[in-house]
């Protein structure tokens, strides 16, 4: 039987220290050993080796890609912290977004979905937020892979019954919208994403301040994100394309984020 590593503290905050100085490839190095004596599918239930685990996936998502033992070893975090704290526990919680985070980064829309699924379901009956964040998650996932009015028709249910019961300047409300519009938008369904973006005008901060401008930068990384690779999968724009050949003067333009960002 592998036994499990020391308790090696100085390591992790050595590894730590490294995550907030930008040296990703240190605390790599540093955790790589702990993890290494073992298997994650049948590593021991450990808390310690569940820490180390998640800090050394995070630091493996890089550019759009990481590995599969990512993956591994969040699926044992998950597994495990479920097993020991149950699966509403924070730990437990912070594994199945860090799974989600890897599947994404590897283009693995659809077990991405399932992660941010697990995420709602832990929350839905005590962080109606967390798990309305976590759930337009869930949606972007399933967009990506091509279950695009699947997605957009949940989120806009999951949006107008948000709004009935909450402050217009309330900040989740951003984050619904930003995915919502970014999906509308993906799928070239412009003029609708343009108008929901109204529904954002309350919590956004005043036009041309410094925070304005950040809300920009982040939901155009969202719209970003939103559009890699999307005319593979989309539907939506499968019909464009076969729209574009037989009438070549209408064709589909480039999102116009000016156009659409608040
Ligand atoms: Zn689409």
């Amino acid at each position: 039987m592998i036994r499990t590593p020391r308790r090696d503290g100085a390591t992790i905050l050595r590894a730590k220290a490294a995550v907030l100085t930008g040296k990703q490839d240190a605390a790599v190095a540093a955790l790589a050993p702990l993890l290494g004596p073992h298997d994650p599918d049948s590593a021991p239930a450990d808390r310690f080796l569940v820490d180390t685990a998640l800090l050394w996936a995070a630091q493996r998502i890089r550019d759009h890609d990481a590995p599969h033992a990512a993956v591994q070893w969040c699926r044992y975090a998950h597994t495990t912290a479920t097993t020991l704290h149950g699966w509403q526990h924070p730990t437990a919680l912070r594994a199945a977004r860090l799974l989600a985070q890897v599947h994404t980064a590897r283009g693995e829309h659809l077990e991405a979905y399932d992660a941010y699924s697990a995420v709602v379901a832990a929350l839905c009956r005590t962080d109606l937020d967390g798990a309305c964040r976590a759930g337009a998650q869930a949606d972007l996932a399933a967009h990506a892979a091509g279950r695009c009015s699947e997605a957009v028709a949940h989120l806009t249910a999951v949006w107008d019954s948000w709004q009935l019961d909450h402050d217009p300047t309330d900040r989740t409300g951003l984050f619904l919208l930003y995915r919502l519009t970014a999906m509308l938008a993906a799928c070239g369904r412009r003029e609708e994403a343009r108008r929901r973006f109204r529904d954002a005008e309350p919590a956004l901060p005043p036009p041309g301040t410094p925070a304005r401008l950040g809300e920009r930068r982040h939901a155009a990384a969202v719209l970003d994100d939103a559009s890699r690779a999307h005319d593979l999968v989309c539907p939506h724009q499968r019909g464009a394309r076969y729209r574009r050949r037989s009438a070549p003067a209408a064709a589909v333009l480039p999102i116009d984020r000016a156009m659409l960002l608040p």
